[in-house]
């Protein structure tokens, strides 16, 4: 931990200058001096892996790690792997071995990817990145630099089970959360918040936070759930969605484009939006827990288990004024 605390340092130091210091200061408290109790676990885990570096393709739908066969003990590799269970957004593939996660997040970044402004030269924040795997791809389009930030810190380890074998590459994993960051820090080309703001209580203190950390003139990439509706229409939970406990506000795109042209965004405009298929989310034995199958009415899967509207998310791409 100590080795990786360091290198975070360093990145958000170069990239960041005076921010990093409170950033690194909360990252040190949550994985080393008040750290969650399975991180000793998922540490041995990780150690089992075979060591590193080697050859990884981050431009491929399966984020690619190591050749088939390249990885001497399969056994321990399995076991590793299989240590840092449940594994809910992906695919990869270490040394042929694939990981078949809960989520086809490949699907999300083929809606968004064709919609971004080229990553080439950019610097990027991604806001609940979950185990990094769109970092990976954001690396795999040429981004200058990834910082992927997410409170989880399964996900943070799962991340650098692939760092491990690609530690040069300039992508870099904070387990902070959004509310977190230093204010202002108006750092970054893009900033993708894909996920995230339904669970946010305040959803637009979120965007206003997004929007300070975008430079002037940088875009925003926003996924989130939506309902079908005009610029009058969100709907709030009055209980569980999907089962999901942490669930506030569901806005129309139409309703959303006005938070975002409120919270200081202009050029707003929806580039997908679609129901989420049970294809795309689905217990597998890499994330063995009920998942949106479970969470559908079976009588009726056009709507969730407590009678309200089936999963619908809309990607948003929004410029911050500049
Ligand atoms: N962005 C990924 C993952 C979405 S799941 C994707 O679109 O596939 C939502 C993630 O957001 C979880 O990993 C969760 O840990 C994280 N999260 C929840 N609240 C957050 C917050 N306030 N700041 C940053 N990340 C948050």
């Amino acid at each position: 931990m100590e080795t990786y605390l360091t290198a975070l340092g360093a990145a958000l130091e170069q990239h960041l200058g005076e921010a990093a210091a409170p950033m690194r200061a909360l990252s040190r408290e949550r994985l080393v001096e008040r750290p969650h109790g399975d991180l000793p676990r998922w540490l041995s885990a990780l150690e089992r892996l075979p060591p590193g570096p080697a050859p990884c393709d981050f431009a491929r739908d399966t984020v690619t790690i190591g050749e088939p066969g390249a990885a001497g003990d399969t056994e321990a590799l399995h076991q590793g792997l299989t240590g840092l269970i449940p594994w809910r957004k992906g695919p990869f593939c270490f040394f042929g071995e694939h990981i078949d996660t809960e989520w086809r997040s490949d699907w999300k970044w083929q809606r968004v990817a064709p919609h971004l402004s080229d990553l080439r030269g950019r610097r990027v924040l991604d806001v609940g990145c979950g185990s990094g795997y769109h970092g990976w791809r954001m690396i795999g389009a040429g981004a200058d630099w990834v910082l992927g930030i997410d409170p989880t810190i399964l996900f943070l380890v799962q991340y650098l089970a692939v760092r491990r074998y690609a530690p040069a590459a300039p992508f870099s994993f904070a387990p902070l959360r959004m509310e977190e960051l230093p204010a202002a820090l108006e750092a970054f080309d893009t900033v993708f918040s894909m996920g995230v703001l339904y669970h946010r209580r305040s959803p637009l203190d979120h965007l206003l936070e997004l929007r300070d950390a975008l430079r002037p003139g940088g875009e925003l990439v926003l996924e989130t759930l939506v309902v079908e509706g005009d610029e009058r229409t969100v709907l709030i939970p009055e209980g569980r969605y999907a089962a999901m406990r942490n669930v506030f506000f569901l806005p129309s795109t139409a309703q959303l484009s006005t938070w975002l042209r409120r919270s200081g965004f202009d050029q707003v405009r929806c580039v997908d939006e679609c129901v989420t298929t049970t294809n795309e989310q689905r217990a597998t034995k890499w994330m063995r827990f009920q998942s949106l199958p479970d969470f559908l009415d079976p009588a009726d899967p056009s709507r969730t288990r407590e009678g309200l509207p089936a999963p619908r998310r809309a990607v948003m791409i929004a410029r911050r004024a500049p």
